[in-house]
This record gives C-alpha cells, sequence and structure tokens, in this order.
C-alpha cells in the first residue's frame, strides 16, 4: 500500500498537479489518464487508459504501468 502511495505521489508530482484531487479531475474528464511503472526503481510515465493497471513500462520492459486512477482507489 505505501508503494502505491509513493508512486501516486510522485505522478502527481511529475505531472504537475498539486494534489490527488487535481490528479483525479483531469483524468476523469479526458480519455486517457497519467500512469507511472510500478517498479521500485523505476518512475517512467505516459498517458493510458485510465483502468490500465499493467502497461507496458518500456524502460523496465514488463507490464508495470498503474493508472492514477487505480492508484489513487477510483476504479
Ligand atoms: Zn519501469
Amino acid at each position: 500500500m505505501s508503494l502505491r502511495k509513493d508512486k501516486l505521489r510522485k505522478l502527481i508530482e511529475m505531472q504537475g498537479f498539486t494534489d490527488e484531487l487535481e490528479l483525479v479531475e483531469a483524468a476523469l474528464s479526458d480519455a486517457v489518464c497519467p500512469t507511472i511503472c510500478m517498479n521500485p526503481d523505476c518512475s517512467y510515465t505516459e498517458e493510458m487508459e485510465p483502468d490500465q493497471r499493467e502497461g507496458w513500462c518500456p524502460e523496465c520492459k514488463t507490464n508495470s504501468m498503474m493508472s492514477g486512477l487505480v492508484l489513487a482507489g477510483i476504479i
């Protein structure tokens, strides 16, 4: 759980949002959502489907990308 919190915080920072709510609102009003790689040493981000839980990270070559909405517990 704390990894998810860390990753969510990092994703918010990297996308230039001030808080979780801002990221969630932006993601809900768009067809894509900021996603972040869940591997501990990687912070690759990309926009993917809002319900993405195992997106492909080109840095790690693993299916480790998770969307901000999933991280925030919205979906
Ligand atoms: Zn990665």
